[in-house]
């Protein structure tokens, strides 16, 4: 075990471990951007929505995260041998992000003052073979403060930062509509019969100027 305070962190090459571990969560518009390299690169994605959340107004379910599966061989469609084929093209913001990455991510509507509020609890992951090498477990909990975290992974935290901020995104810009009466928020669990529609595709009815582009880095 190295002292924490003195390492950094530093993906092992041809590792790959985190490409097999699970299903990977992307946001909406992410999941726009993976479909064409996937179509690009013969992948076979799959992406399901994860969090919804209803709008009695025009009777859809609105996804707001996903999650990208692994395919039959148990690893992302991405990964060919050890090499991430969207390496360089666009790697989601979660493999980006990893070892750090929510442990926890809680939405809460609240229809008083019309909100989408997420509580979000991060974690150093320990399934990161460098991780275990590195960290002893009492410094692996106190990195569950992204304060401490940025020191031992720069770059990995300032990404977990970045997908946070995104995610505060549509949360924000759903909170506006419905505190305007554009639509009426409630919890998706009462409509399961709404059809889903993306996050992404949903808020741009509203908002065309916020392209792809735009959230892309
Ligand atoms: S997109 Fe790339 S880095 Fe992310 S899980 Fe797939 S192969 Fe791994
Ligand atoms: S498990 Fe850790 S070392 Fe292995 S590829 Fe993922 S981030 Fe890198």
């Amino acid at each position: 075990m190295r002292d924490a305070a003195l390492v950094s962190f530093s993906c092992e090459p041809g590792c790959a471990l985190c490409c097999r571990a699970s299903p990977v969560t992307v946001l909406p518009h992410e999941v726009y951007i993976l479909q064409r390299l996937a179509e690009r690169l013969g992948a076979p994605v799959v992406f399901t929505p994860a969090y919804k959340v209803a709008d009695v107004k025009s009777g859809l379910r609105v996804a707001i995260s996903y999650l990208m599966h692994l395919d039959e061989e148990g690893k992302c469609p991405f990964l060919e041998g050890t090499r991430c084929m969207v390496h360089g093209l666009y790697k989601p913001l979660t493999c980006r992000s990893f070892p750090y990455l929510p442990k926890v991510i809680r939405y809460e509507l609240d229809p008083t003052s019309r909100e989408i509020r997420i509580d979000v609890k991060f974690v150093m992951s320990t399934l990161c073979p460098v991780v275990r090498r590195d960290l002893a477990p009492a410094d692996v909990a106190k990195m569950s403060s992204i304060h401490i975290a940025v020191k031992y992974a720069p770059r990995e935290t300032e990404v977990a930062l970045k997908t946070l901020e995104k995610r505060y995104l549509y949360a924000k810009v759903l909170s506006e509509l419905w505190k305007r009466g554009a639509v009426e928020l409630d919890d998706e669990g009462k409509y399961p019969f709404y059809p889903v529609v993306n996050g992404f595709a949903f808020i741009r009815r509203f908002y065309p100027e916020l392209t792809l582009e735009k959230l892309r880095d």
